[in-house]
């Protein structure tokens, strides 16, 4: 039988087929008129998926750690002080990256499971003298999703940039760049934004590029930094040809199709397409008698949810599981609680189609290691679900 499981986990996630023909398609010169055109569109659409206006986007070849250490890199001189807001693993991977761009670096860590919350932030704040704050906007080891515009809102009243880790939100979750006053949000192609692992991308709001071209000290990655960047980008969007690193052509035109296929959309749509299935998705999986990391609603994102394994269900047995009934989850990624919960990516091309096999497969796998709960009652909550917002 044809392999055809389902990729339900935080990226990698499933490609639109016409993302993957342009990927598969004969590889180009990197001058070549079509694909100065590609780059050049891709530059333009970033903006409207990020809703960032006056931002100025990058695309480069690595994964979303390059486009962390992007954003470290460039705005960190040594001795600066960072205020890192950690909700889980990739919180933690910002202090150690900053630390190694020479930042002095304060974390605040939420307990696992919740947000940060905002006085604690601000109280930081006040007392810090900090030249830029670190937000994971959706932490993929706890599924918990911190309240970003205000963050914005508090990095702007304080004078402090803010950089989102948007690697696990950008193309799901609402990000409003411009508008939130947020300097730079990153990603990578895998996620929401629906191309095969490669691209890093970011967009930096013209305060972010006024403070990397204000250093008194050169960046100290060569392939980092963005002044021997931002030519390209500045000239790909202008339809010239430019050369400082070799582009990941296919990579690059793979991403032009996802992100004609995002701004199609509309990102408003887009944006509640993902808040439809995620709740649709938890109301299930609270009905099979699973609970979540992120224990407040409010806190749990859109992109991904991460369930706890109801009592005497172990990780070992489930997960292979639910891949034999055809679905692939992700185990437990927080090395605190990294046994007690398995992770389900529903984000970039989603449909209904995809929470209802994965939540059928779940049932199944659940069954066969003994687990106790009305057959069907997962699938059937989720269908209720969406009747109820039809109506
Ligand atoms: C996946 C992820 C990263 C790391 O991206 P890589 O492409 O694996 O380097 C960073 N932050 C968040 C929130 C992520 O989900």
């Amino acid at each position: 039988m044809k392999d055809r499981s389902l990729l339900m986990i935080p990226g990698p996630i499933e490609f639109e087929p016409e993302v993957l023909q342009a990927l598969g398609a004969p590889t180009t010169s990197h001058v070549a008129p079509n694909f100065i055109d590609a780059f050049g569109c891709a530059l333009e659409n970033m903006r409207k998926v990020w809703l960032a206006p006056e931002g100025q986007p990058f695309i480069v070849a690595g994964s979303g750690t390059l486009a962390m250490e992007l954003a470290g890199a460039n705005l960190i001189e040594p001795g600066d002080r960072a205020l890192v807001l950690s909700t889980g693993v990739f919180g933690d991977r910002f202090e150690d990256l900053l630390t190694r761009h020479g930042a002095d670096v304060t974390v605040l860590h939420a307990p696992i499971g919740e947000a940060l919350d905002l006085n604690q932030v601000e109280d930081a704040l006040k007392g810090g003298e900090y030249k830029l704050l670190t937000v994971t906007h959706v932490d993929t080891s706890t599924a918990v999703r911190m309240p970003i515009r205000s963050i914005g809102e508090l990095a702007q009243h304080y004078n402090v940039l803010s950089i989102v880790d948007g690697v696990c939100s950008v193309a799901g979750e609402e990000i409003q760049q411009g508008d939130w006053g947020l300097d730079v949000v990153l990603t990578a192609s895998q996620k929401a934004i629906g191309v095969p692992p490669g691209l890093a991308l970011l967009v930096a709001s013209p305060r972010a590029m006024e403070a990397s071209s204000a250093r008194s000290s050169s960046v100290r990655s060569y392939y980092a930094d963005w002044a021997k960047w931002l030519p390209i980008m500045t000239a790909y969007e202008g339809r010239k040809p430019s050369y400082f690193g070799t582009p990941a052509v296919n990579l690059v035109a793979a991403l032009d199709v996802s992100l004609r296929q995002i701004v199609d959309e509309g990102m408003s749509a887009r944006f509640a397409r993902h808040e439809l299935l995620a709740d649709a998705f938890r109301a299930a999986v609270q009905s099979l008698g699973m609970g979540f990391v992120a224990t407040e609603p409010k806190d749990q994102a859109n992109t991904l949810t991460a369930c706890r394994y109801p009592n005497g269900v172990a990780a070992g047995d489930l997960l292979p599981a639910i891949k034999q009934a055809g679905v692939i989850v992700a185990g437990g990624l927080h090395p605190k609680i990294k046994s007690e919960y398995f992770r389900v990516g529903h984000m970039g091309a989603v449909c209904m189609g995809d929470i209802l096999a994965t939540i059928g497969a779940i049932e199944t796998g659940l069954r066969s290691v003994g687990h106790q709960f009305e057959a069907g009652i997962g699938v059937a909550t989720a269908l209720k679900w969406q009747a109820e917002q039809e109506d």
